[in-house]
């Protein structure tokens, strides 16, 4: 699985260590945040980290190869490389970045930084806790609220123009599906690609792209294209309403979405009303 992973890492005393090329490094006692991608295997990466004793490649190995420094915990995301910068960037808003660090490959300050939170939810609501000892199928395991939020819904996506509906009662999300399906090993872009959405627990439907959650012009036609097939094998009320994109929120909750259509009473073009069939839903 492929994704990008921050390791929380507790440092037991102020220390002075040499990291590589960037020489002496003075850690203070306490908590770290290192941000990193693994394209090819998360999880035998994740394991690498763990490790004590290891060949020192990485600035991180130099860190946590210490037997003051251990990794309490492990939040990660399945994403591609770009989002890593994206995260680290996210951090340095509010943490403190060790200049320089885990950066030599990208124009980032620094991919670890010392902590004044430990909490990195409403920092990074979309990441989700790795437990090592409890693996789930993928060696990753989904917060518990996380799965239940999933369980309620029902997914759905448009691919090459077809929707696809996944099994009812799963509790992976839509990249898990994706994976499953084999569709992220033939093309790692292919979550910018598929318009995805789902039916929520409350009878609304609800659509976005990427791994930001946006609505684009092509996801809102190929939704609205599919609508009416959707709605059917969905069996979705008339009074349902329609929503694009969200909102980032906490994992385990409901994200507000950014924009409501309507209903699909008004919005499917099966409406018996001639005048609302060539409504332009996007406006
Ligand atoms: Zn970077």
């Amino acid at each position: 699985m492929k994704g990008i992973y921050i390791l929380i890492i507790s440092l037991s005393k102020t220390m002075k260590i040499k990291v590589g090329a960037i020489g002496d490094i003075n850690f203070a006692k306490g908590h770290y945040a290192y941000v990193g991608s693994a394209q090819n295997n998360l999880e035998k990466r994740v394991q690498r980290h763990m490790k004590k004793n290891k060949k020192l490649k990485w600035h991180i190995d130099y860190l946590t190869s210490d037997k003051s420094a251990t990794v309490e915990k492990v939040l990660y995301k399945l994403a591609l490389k770009s989002e890593e910068c994206k995260t680290a960037d996210i951090l340095s808003q509010t943490e403190e970045g060790i200049k320089n660090f885990g950066c030599s490959d990208c124009k980032c300050q620094s991919h670890l930084f010392k902590l004044n939170k430990i909490d990195l939810n409403e920092l990074l609501p979309s990441f989700s806790m790795y437990n090592p000892d409890k693996p789930g199928k993928y060696g990753l395991k989904e917060n518990e609220k996380t799965k239940q939020l999933h369980k309620s819904r029902r997914m759905f996506c448009i691919k090459d123009n077809n929707l696809f509906i996944a099994k009812p009662n799963v509790a992976y999300s839509h990249a898990v599906w994706f994976e499953k399906e084999g569709w992220i090993k033939e093309d790692s872009t292919i979550m910018d690609k598929i318009t995805r959405g789902m039916l929520g627990s409350e009878g609304n439907l609800y659509f976005c792209v990427g791994y930001d959650f946006k609505i684009t012009k092509k996801a809102e036609k190929e939704f609205f294209n599919h609508i009416l097939e959707l709605t059917k094998k969905l069996n979705v009320s008339r009074d349902a309403k329609i929503y694009g994109g969200f909102i980032k929120g906490k994992p385990g909750e409901k994200w507000s979405p950014n924009k409501c259509y309507g209903t699909v009473q008004s919005l499917s073009t099966e409406d018996t009303e001639p005048t609302r069939k060539k409504r332009n839903v996007s406006k």
